[in-house]
């Protein structure tokens, strides 16, 4: 895969992109990273690429052409490949671990990071492909939205992390959030690890970890169950975390105690 990222501040990413798991993805060969100032595509003396709104009000915009313009001069990947070119903006479709399994399937994304008030419109309706938001707040520009939809497309590639497991059981991928995860020693002060999990019972372990995840989810994010696909196991264990509730709430032993 192929990254290009328009920004107006390519160093904040020298570290991003250098360390961790996008730092080894990058030396393995199984993602190009690449960052281009637009600033570099301005067309006036001054360097610059806002200017005053039309209808006046406050803040800048982002002007079309230098935006136009460098991504006009990105290489394309090959002659069959059409890059998605995501604009990251508060007003976008919220990000996903479901957009980023389905961006982490094209060969060739392009980022445009904004700043100031906002783009000029032009820019939206002609230039991209998707909008992305990372969630309902505001930041200054979008580096950091950018860096966060990279980070986890490029983790999705094939190759990219080392236990491949690890990726499909992750909160979300599997539309529940992950099942709870414990590691040596099995006792740490007075607390143990569930017997379960060392009983070498993988059958066992399959099952207690599905019904851990499905109560994660019916705890903290009931709201991943609402349309999700669900076996007969998995409704007779939310009965029982029902049931259980309302025994709670009447006084009796927690859920906790029972799981
Ligand atoms: N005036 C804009 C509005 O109300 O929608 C906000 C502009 S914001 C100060 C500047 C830039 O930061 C945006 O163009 C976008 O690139 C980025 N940005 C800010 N918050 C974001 C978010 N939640 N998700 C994605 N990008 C964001």
């Amino acid at each position: 895969m192929r990254i290009d990222v328009l920004t107006l501040f390519p160093a904040m990413f020298d570290g991003v992109f250098q360390s961790s798991i996008l730092g080894k993805a990058r030396d393995k060969g199984l993602v190009e990273l690449n960052t281009v100032n637009f600033r570099d595509y301005s067309n006036n003396k001054h360097n610059t690429v806002d200017d005053y709104p039309y209808g006046g009000g406050g803040g800048m915009v982002l002007k079309a052409e230098p935006i136009f313009s460098a991504v006009e001069d990105i290489q394309p990947l090959d002659a069959d490949t059409k890059p998605r070119v995501v604009l990251m903006c508060p007003q976008g479709q919220p990000f996903s671990q479901k957009k980023a399994e389905e961006l982490s399937a094209e060969k060739h994304l392009i980022f445009i990071c904004g700043h100031y008030e906002g783009y000029d419109e032009r820019i939206r309706e002609h230039l991209v492909t998707d909008e992305l938001s990372i969630g309902d707040y505001v930041l200054t520009g979008g580096e950091l939205p950018a860096m966060v939809v990279i980070d986890s497309v490029v983790r999705l590639l094939p190759g990219v992390l080392g236990n491949e497991t690890s990726a499909v059981t992750d909160s979300f991928s599997t539309g529940l959030l992950e099942y709870p995860h414990y590691t040596r020693p099995a006792k740490f002060r007075e607390w143990e690890v569930p017997e379960v999990l060392i009983s070498g019972n993988h059958a066992h372990i399959d099952q207690w970890r599905r019904k851990q995840s499905l109560y994660r989810t019916w705890t903290k994010r009931p709201d991943l169950l609402v349309g999700m696909e669900l076996t007969a196991q998995d409704r007779k264990w939310l009965a029982e975390f029902e049931r259980d509730a309302q025994v709670s709430a009447s006084g009796d032993a927690t859920r906790e105690d029972r799981l």
